[in-house]
């Protein structure tokens, strides 16, 4: 099956993303991290990307699109993947249709994630990712078993660059205008399934979730 994550930042699509892979045996492809990879790695285009994530701004249309590209080659997305973060603009998504018609694919489901701007900006500046698994917590919402310190052991609990107010609220901004046209992009194309995630937990979330993919 293949799977688009949308909503804005904060929305919950990894938290979803991860609870799903063990359910679907799918890869969850967030270009996020990709690019945060690339940041980490220090190479040419980690170097560029992260100036405009810093500012909360979209990467460009062709950088995302030839990393993307290049993930579908890997032989776990055989059986098909949840895109998490991809696309962001009508022009990736047209990129998106391209690809996979070369592949004798299509996009299965879109599940939109809708969260209130004000309940994403205390869920972003409030996130934690484990630095060693990759695990995603929120000071209050979902907090770690034990404090500073990971299920996994780890105590790399890391807040991401990002993810300050001013910077989220600039994010907040660049989904407003330029991601949400992607919700009558799809909708035209009868593949949306809306889930209303504001005050609901995550548990609440997941189960809509799987109803809108008929798991
Ligand atoms: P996204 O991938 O859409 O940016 P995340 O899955 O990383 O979002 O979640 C953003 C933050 O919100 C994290 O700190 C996460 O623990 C928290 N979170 C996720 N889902 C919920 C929820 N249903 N209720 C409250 N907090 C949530
Ligand atoms: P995310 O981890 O999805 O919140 O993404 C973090 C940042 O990476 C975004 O604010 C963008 O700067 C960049 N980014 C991630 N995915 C994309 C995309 N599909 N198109 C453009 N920029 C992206």
């Amino acid at each position: 099956m293949d799977i688009i994550l949308l909503g804005p930042p904060g929305a919950g699509k990894g938290t979803q993303a991860k609870k799903l892979i063990d359910v679907m045996g799918i890869p969850q492809i967030s270009t996020g991290d990709m690019l945060r990879a690339a940041v980490a790695e220090g190479t040419e285009l980690g170097r560029k990307a992260k100036e405009f994530m810093d500012a909360g701004r979209l990467v460009t249309d062709e950088v995302v699109i030839g990393l993307v590209e290049e993930r579908f080659k890997k032989p776990d997305c055989a059986k098909g993947f949840m895109l998490d973060g991809f696309p962001r603009t009508v022009a990736q998504a047209e990129a998106l249709e391209k690809m996979l018609k070369r592949m004798g694919r299509r996009i299965d489901h879109v599940v939109l994630m809708e969260v209130d701007d004000e309940e994403l900006v205390l869920r972003i500046t409030g996130r934690r990712t484990c630095g060693a698994c990759g695990a995603i917590y929120h000071l209050s919402f979902s907090p770690p078993p034990a404090s500073g310190k990971c299920k996994c052991g780890s105590t790399d609990l890391r807040q991401r660059d990002d993810d300050n107010e001013i910077t989220v609220r600039q994010r907040l901004k660049t989904y407003h205008s330029q991601t949400a046209p992607l919700v009558s992009f799809y909708a035209g194309r009868g593949n949306l399934r809306r889930i209303t995630g504001t005050g609901q937990t995550p548990e609440g979330v997941f189960k809509k979730v799987k109803e809108a993919l008929a798991l």
